[in-house]
């Protein structure tokens, strides 16, 4: 049983988004069961707005948990009830300790080199409380020994515990604390495999404490190495760290997304491509790698290509209707879909994301290309404008408008003209694509049909 625990601060950014993919794998690879969590009891920097970006990342990425998703806030009173238990077992303690107190005791630990361990009401009598002050709860922890974790990832870790402070379980306005929080949930639900960044390795320890004051059965942890960018460095929005919904904007693939993310961080040999089944197949933490992953977009873009071309010409014009729709400014009529279903298979060898793909697919619409690029406007020169008028003249004579009969009409006319068959190609590449790739000239122009043809090599000579 795994989860996914996103504060629903801000988007479902990348490193949120692969997090949640090995839950799902390992919960899916094991038959086990993958829950969602919204750890939403920090109230005043929770939103709705990033709970819905998450459930929508999540759905995008085809990442589905099991029953509904929880809300963390929702056990508040389960998490008080915890911290009650705890005094009565004599795990936690009340601390009446002012913030003003607790920063001089913190400044003192400082200047002697030593930890600050918040624990200046943990020898202290209940009696001696100060009148009309609500006290925060703390942790008992442990102060001689250590604990090793054998993290799945990492390895295993030790923490002396005289690093650990009496942590604070819940505050003096009665709220849980995070560390509160998480683990109570993570044993009401059953959770047996924590897999989370490592950023949170920290956490573990104090958290393990925790689970051990309630004798509670300690989860496995497997803390993943955070994403950098390619340069080694911390991932910015330059580098892709950003929210889910942009790269599902940027045009790339879910099953796409899955795959690079599965390999940002876990590998299978040299394998670059695993589709889902593969990968739930095959995913482990044992081959979680233990340095950070570097983000890189060219990757990203390969393997995308690759999942674009292997889908059927008819779902990746599903894909792009939209795009093309609004490049065109008008909605594909029923001519230039079958054109464009047609040229598929060809656009898809060189797109690398939808829109590229809609761009490329623009060209087999009516009165494209609109923006054609400098060195096709290059080509258009006078002398070549004159060939393309004659060449019209031949094309119109063609009987059968098919990619035999007008590579032959092309032949014929350049012989005709003494000139290399490369010659007479170039301009009218230049004229029927506006230098867009478009694979074949040939079998673009025989898909575009004769009378589009002649229309563009009319409006290019004009
Ligand atoms: N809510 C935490 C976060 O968003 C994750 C907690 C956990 O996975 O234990 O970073």
């Amino acid at each position: 049983m795994t989860r996914f625990a996103p504060s629903p601060t801000g988007f479902l950014h990348i490193g949120g988004a692969r997090t949640a993919l090995y839950n799902w794998l390992f919960a899916r690879h094991h038959g086990g069961t993958f829950r969602l969590r919204i750890e939403d009891t920090d109230r005043a920097r929770s939103t709705d707005a990033a709970i819905e970006a998450i459930l929508t990342g999540l759905k995008w990425l085809e990442l589905n948990w099991d029953g509904d998703a929880v809300s963390q806030f929702a056990s508040s009173p389960r998490h008080r009830e915890v911290a009650e238990e705890l005094l009565a077992r004599g795990r936690a303690y009340r601390c009446y300790a002012s913030a003003e107190e607790n920063a001089a005791a913190r400044e003192e630990a400082r200047a002697k080199g030593e930890n600050f361990r918040g624990d200046l009401w943990r020898d202290r009598d209940a009696s001696e409380a100060p009148a009309g002050v609500a006290p925060a709860i703390r942790l008992k922890m442990p102060r001689e020994g250590e604990t090793v974790i054998n993290d799945l990832v990492q390895g295993p870790v030790t923490v002396q515990h005289k690093e650990l402070d009496d942590m604070i379980l819940l505050r003096s306005d009665g709220t849980p604390t995070y560390m509160m929080a998480v683990v109570v949930d993570d044993h009401d639900m059953g959770i047996t495999h924590v897999i989370r960044g490592d950023d949170h390795l920290n956490n573990a320890f104090r958290q393990y404490q925790l689970f051990k004051a309630m004798d509670w059965e300690i989860p496995e942890f497997a803390h993943i190495p955070l994403i950098h960018g390619p340069d080694g460095k911390k991932l910015s929005k330059r580098h892709g760290a950003l929210g889910v919904e942009a790269y599902e904007e940027m045009g790339f693939l879910p099953e796409a997304m899955r795959n690079y993310l599965l390999r940002l961080g876990w590998s299978h040999g040299d394998e670059e491509i695993i589709p889902t089944a593969k990968a739930i197949e095959w995913f482990n933490l044992e081959s979680v790698g233990r340095g950070p992953a570097r983000f890189d977009f060219d990757k990203l873009d390969s393997i995308n290509a690759h999942y674009m071309r292997a889908k059927p010409a008819d779902e990746l014009y599903g894909l792009v209707k939209g795009l093309l729709a609004t490049r065109i400014g008008h909605a594909p009529s029923a001519d230039e879909e079958a054109r464009i279903l047609k040229a598929m298979p060809s656009l898809a060898e060189r797109a690398k994301r939808l829109p590229e793909l809609a761009e490329y697919a623009s060209l087999f619409c009516n009165g494209e290309p609109k923006e054609p690029t400098e060195s096709a406007l290059a080509q258009l020169t006078a002398e070549n404008k004159a060939l393309l008028a004659e060449l019209s003249t031949s094309l119109k004579t063609v009987e059968n408008w098919s990619h035999d009969q007008i590579k032959e009409a092309v032949s014929v006319f350049a012989v005709a003209k003494e000139l290399k068959l490369g010659k007479v190609m170039q301009p009218v590449r230049a004229a029927v694509t506006g230098g867009l790739p478009s694979g074949d000239l040939v079998d673009t122009l025989e898909i575009l049909g004769r009378e589009e043809t002649l229309a563009r090599l009319e409006r290019s000579t004009a």
